[in-house]
């Protein structure tokens, strides 16, 4: 039998098991002795019940198209009998999912085997994944920095070697930036492409699950498994068709139009990862795409309209913790208002805090036009920002983040900083279209630092799920032939 069946990609683990050489089981094991070799420094895993995936996997079918293969989770994602916890100490310890998310249903029906709760920023709030009231989750590549986040635990675990692939949720960036940061694939894909049922709501209007694997393959398998419309989301799509993703990853970049947003091109983006991805662009050009400059000229309130929308929606979904219908409920309550207020105040972390109060003011009523109105106006210019560059090109070209992985307490002191490690990743969500980081290569390693993964974005427009992987596809065949 082979060995480090952990850290193989789907595609090589199907065919081993198809072949017969390997069996779902011998994945799990490989998966859960590095996991307990690892991931003491990695900090990727709140949870993971090794039994259940043992006898998943005994029972998995092998025909289907993800069998046998282990899928972790990010931890705001519904696995029936299993702790959720969001990263909130106002779960943890509190609550047992009583069903399974549409998307874990999915996987099942694909064959796979949800396998471990993957640690996230507390409600998804963050770039970083320090912002989980629960544990710190370190870069693998450089354990003095961050995985990024929010689904830090997600990437992390996919590139320690920890997981074969895993499931995140970006509603601003988060399956994406981690993934950039890790040097592994994450794929956002478009609002309504995959249903939310199951999910715990951060910001309901952005939210989306999505894949973080090793391969653009990989999140297309994935994807294949998890998208279409779901009766129980209502804002999942009822009419664009489930396209076989995998199609896609095969097709070359020949003819394919590239927009180079010349607003995502500005000063202040690292050097190296500036120049990482100009060079890929170049290397897509020279094997038949089309690259021309188009411009999005309201990118410049995305981050602004993000953190009113997001934190609105937030204040909205989160009064739903009040200490009796879920969580931690305080000791000895003087009265019902008293009940609520300290449950609230000693389950939920500061960054949870400091966007509920900043959501619940810009809806109220003295402000709501002003801010919330205002923000959903710029919101659908950024959408028509889009809708404009989609005519003249299929995909969008740019960096995931402006800088590579940060060093972990870098930004914690100034909420305003974090916020603009997701200044590229934003505007897909408020626009509700798709998107897909890659690995583009690595800064140099200098004498105290190791070679920081750079992640390559390509932007799709709504249901273009099929253009950006196969951009993304284009440039992985080039880079790891080098
Ligand atoms: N970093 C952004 C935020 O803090 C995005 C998070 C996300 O995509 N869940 O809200």
């Amino acid at each position: 039998m082979p060995d480090a069946l952990h850290t193989l990609t789907i595609a090589q683990l199907r065919r081993l098991l198809t072949a017969g050489e390997i069996s779902a089981a011998d994945i799990v094991r490989s998966l859960d002795s590095a996991i307990a070799a690892r991931d003491g420094v990695t900090g990727a895993y709140l949870f993971r019940d090794t039994d259940a995936a043992l006898a998943e996997a005994a029972a998995a079918d092998l025909s289907k198209p993800l069998g046998g293969i282990p899928v972790g989770l990010k931890d705001v994602i519904n696995l029936a009998g299993q702790p959720l916890t969001c990263g909130s100490k106002i779960l943890a310890g509190h609550y047992t999912s009583p069903y399974d998310a549409t998307v874990v249903s999915r996987l099942r029906a694909a064959g796979a085997v949800p396998f471990g709760k993957l640690n996230m920023d507390e409600f998804a709030m963050g770039s970083s994944t320090e912002n989980s009231a629960l544990q710190v989750t370190r870069n693998p590549v450089d354990p003095t920095r961050v995985p990024g986040g929010s689904s830090g635990g997600s990437a992390a675990a996919v590139a320690a070697g920890e997981a074969i692939a895993t499931l995140g949720t970006d509603t601003g960036g988060s399956i994406r930036q981690p993934a950039s940061f890790c040097g592994v694939v994450g794929l956002k894909p478009s609002y309504g492409r995959v249903s939310r049922f199951g999910l715990v709501a951060y910001a309901s209007s952005l939210d989306q699950i999505g894949p973080v694997t090793r391969t653009v393959e990989d999140a297309a398998l994935v994807l294949n498994a998890i998208a279409g419309p779901d009766e129980r989301d209502s804002t999942s799509a009822q009419n664009a068709p489930v396209e076989d993703y995998t199609a896609a990853v095969r097709q070359d970049v020949k003819g394919l139009r590239i927009g180079l947003p010349k607003e995502y091109f500005i000063d202040g983006i690292d050097p190296e990862v500036k120049a990482a991805v100009e060079a890929a662009v170049r290397e897509l050009e020279s094997q038949g795409a089309e690259i021309r400059e188009v411009s999005l000229p309201h990118t410049q309130y995305a981050i602004a309209t993000y953190y009113i929308i997001a934190t609105a929606e937030a204040s909205a979904n989160l009064a739903r913790f009040d200490g009796i219908r879920y969580g931690h409920r305080c000791e000895n309550p003087a009265d019902l208002r008293d009940l609520y207020d300290r449950s609230r105040a000693e389950g939920f972390g500061p960054e949870v805090k400091r966007r509920i109060i900043l959501g619940t003011y810009v809806l109220s009523s003295g402000y709501y036009d002003a801010y919330y109105l205002r923000a959903q106006k710029v919101r659908a210019l950024i959408r028509q920002d889009f809708d404009r560059v989609f005519q003249e090109v299929d995909v969008l070209a740019c960096p995931t983040s402006p800088t590579p992985a940060f060093k972990l307490g870098e930004h914690t002191k100034d909420p305003l900083e974090m916020y603009l490690a997701d200044i590229f990743t934003i505007a897909a969500n408020l626009a509700g279209i798709c998107g897909i980081s890659v690995p583009c290569g690595h800064t140099a390693a200098t004498a105290d630092t190791p070679a920081l993964p750079i992640g390559l974005q390509f932007l799709g427009r709504s249901m273009g799920e099929s253009q950006i992987l196969r951009a993304a596809a284009g440039w992985e065949r080039s880079f790891t032939a080098r």
